[in-house]
């Protein structure tokens, strides 16, 4: 039996034995390549299941929407497994009402290509998940050019990096879809939706780009699972993912922490260690 027809068969099982109220996963690909969310509800529904991981959403950010409704099945690939792991350290998911319904990935194709993210992805497979449908993939070689250019980004001066983003987010609209399509994005009022007071300006200039994309930054700081759906979402084709990628970097470096990878381990940013290193925790 395929991947697709397991996939479908557990998914009929799960919704006839009322196991799950429904199914998040993906639909068939389009004639672009791209599936879209499939939210299956009866067993009927299940039948347009499939295993293609090619899926430009991450499905954790719709866990989020229906989490009221009671005990649901996802389809998790690396990046989707990681998001809920994140989702389920901050308690905005309960792990009872989740049936994760794991898949190796091979990476979302655009334009003939892999994507961004999923050409330097670490982690295709999930690393949570209740069962395994089919079997884990191996990680891919990263792609050398995106490599190389995040250390000639990196090997900049302050100054030269500063430049380089300016001349980036001269170009954001401040659509948010960014915002939007990120799962670990999900405070009821955003900063940049504040009016009282006002945090910052309505305006898409360099100077309220930057706070937002600065600020988003440090929100997303040891939260963010390098899926690539912001990126993708991304109107005007701003490089997210170089800065994502950044950020990620220095947080395993300096803190040791992967992402969602450990539901056990606090996300960086939200506990300290008593023997820290640097003297102002002492
Ligand atoms: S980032 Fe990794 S797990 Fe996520 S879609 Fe791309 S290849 Fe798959
Ligand atoms: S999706 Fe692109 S244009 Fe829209 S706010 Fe985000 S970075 Fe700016």
């Amino acid at each position: 039996m395929d991947r697709s027809e397991k996939l479908r068969q557990r998914a009929r099982e799960l919704l006839e034995k009322k196991e799950v109220v429904m199914v998040i996963g993906f639909g068939p690909p389009s004639d672009s390549g791209i599936s879209p969310v499939l939210f299956a509800t009866t067993p009927e529904e299940a039948e347009n299941l499939t295993a293609s991981t090619s899926c430009a959403q991450n499905l954790a950010n719709y866990l989020l929407k229906v989490r009221d409704r009671g005990r649901v099945a996802v389809v998790a690939r690396g990046c989707d497994a990681r998001s809920i792991t994140v989702l389920l350290q901050e308690n905005q998911l309960k792990r009872e009402n989740l049936h994760i319904l794991g898949i190796g990935c091979e990476g979302v194709i655009e334009n003939g290509r892999k994507s961004t993210a999923c050409a330097v992805c670490r982690h295709p497979n999930p690393t949570i998940y209740d069962e395994l449908i089919g079997e884990p993939v191996p990680a891919p070689e990263p792609d050398p050019e995106i490599l190389k250019a995040d250390q000639e980004f990196e090997q900049l001066s302050p100054d030269e990096r500063w430049e380089r983003l300016s001349a980036e987010l001269d170009r954001c609209i401040r659509c948010y879809a960014c915002r939007q399509v990120c799962p670990n994005c999900y405070c009821p009022v955003c900063f940049v939706d504040a009016s009282m007071p006002q945090l910052l300006g309505r305006t898409h200039n360099l100077s309220d780009n930057m706070v937002y994309h600065i600020i988003r930054a440090l929100h997303m700081a040891g939260r963010c699972v390098e899926c690539g759906a912001c990126h993708r979402a991304c109107p005007v084709g701003i490089d997210l993912m170089r800065f994502n990628r950044r950020v990620a970097k220095t947080v395993r470096e300096r803190f040791g922490c992967d992402a969602g990878t450990d539901l056990n381990q606090a996300p960086a940013l939200t506990g300290f260690k008593p023997d820290d290193p640097q003297e102002f925790i002492q």
